[in-house]
């Protein structure tokens, strides 16, 4: 990789325009039960991807996995290994893409795990390790709802809570690696335990599996709800309809999220002032009515002059995100023709 770090930021060829020269890569998204490998071009089209689920979780084991699925992506879309530039890889957790280190996996239970040196060892191109909401925000940012905008943030509520960040045209990490982890900002100090290890954590309060979990405690504990009929897992889905038909339980829960989502993001938005939020992730996607409260109270909530020509929108690549923005990273950095 040839990228240079300057305060944090990480200089690589901004995304327009593409000229790749014909050259592909390989972006691949790597969750907690499944990984997907895709090709991706120099426009950001995903010309085949091949799912894979993980069985065994080691980090060999995941490294042969996404080698085999990265050569049949390869074969699915017709390309040759020699027109393939380099492999992308994003993955959920505390990532130092500088140095390829998953320094914590939470859904693959990992810790300082040197995952792009195995891949090198599996496959004959670059790697470059990245945050996946990182890949995602990237891949919004060049060729869908952040197209065009050069300081967007990419807010993601699903089953965890996380974001991405572009400043100034560049995707942001941080000094570590591990910048835009707003799911581990606390908002109730000492509060519920997360599945970071800390307390009080908005994604404890809020995050999709974190919400069915206090759905079964609070049934468990006696509390009557209509929500005690779902089967579980119970989805913010589920809590959002029974909140709307009056269930105090779900009630609770929903005005609980929808007040500490507001606060974070207007708070987000505060501070760093960007032209346009993409809103992912299943729990506000999947509920419409929370969705338009964030974005209601957002406008009240953020500093008048920080929220002044804001635009929230929601993500457009959907699960492709990942790959489309992980790929195309990985093009960029090794492709100087890529550069504008
Ligand atoms: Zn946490």
């Amino acid at each position: 990789m040839d990228e240079r770090r300057h305060g944090g930021r990480l200089e690589v060829p901004r995304p327009e325009p593409r000229a790749s020269g014909g050259r592909v890569a390989i972006g691949v998204d790597l969750g907690g039960t499944h990984a997907r490998a895709a090709v991706i071009d120099g426009r950001g089209a995903v010309l085949s991807a091949c799912k894979r689920t993980l069985s065994d979780r080691t980090p060999e084991a995941v490294a042969d996995l996404l080698a085999a699925a990265t050569h049949e992506a390869i074969r699915d879309a017709g390309q040759s290994e020699a027109n393939v530039a380099a492999v992308g890889v994003g993955a959920a957790g505390q990532i130092h893409s500088g140095t390829g280190v998953v320094a914590v996996g939470p859904n693959l239970g990992w810790r300082d795990v040197p995952f792009a040196e195995l891949l090198r060892q599996r496959l004959p191109w670059p790697v470059l390790l990245m945050n996946d909401l990182s890949a995602a925000a990237w891949g919004e940012r060049s060729v869908g709802a952040g197209e065009s905008a050069d300081d967007v943030l990419l807010y993601f509520v699903g089953s965890g809570i996380g974001s991405g960040l572009i400043l100034d045209g560049s995707l942001y990490e941080g000094s570590g690696g591990v910048a835009g982890e707003v799911g581990h900002t606390k908002v109730v100090p000492g509060g519920r335990l997360c599945g970071c290890g800390e307390q009080g954590c908005l994604e404890a309060y809020c995050g999709g599996h974190n919400l069915s979990l206090r759905v079964a405690e609070a049934i468990a504990a006696g509390r009557a709800s209509a929500l005690a009929t779902v089967k579980p897992p119970v989805y913010a889905a589920d809590i959002e309809r029974a909140a709307l038909a009056g269930d105090g339980l779900a009630r609770e829960l929903w005005d609980e999220c929808a007040r500490l989502l507001s606060v974070s993001l207007a708070n987000y938005v505060t501070l760093l002032n960007p032209a346009r939020v993409i809103l992912g992730g299943g729990v506000l996607l999947s509920c419409p009515e929370l969705r338009r409260t964030v974005e209601a109270r957002v406008f009240e909530l953020a500093l008048r002059a920080s929220r002044q020509g804001l635009q929230l929108v929601d993500a457009r690549l959907g699960d492709d995100a990942g790959v489309v923005g992980s790929g195309l990273r990985a093009l960029e950095s090794v492709v100087p023709g890529a550069e504008s």
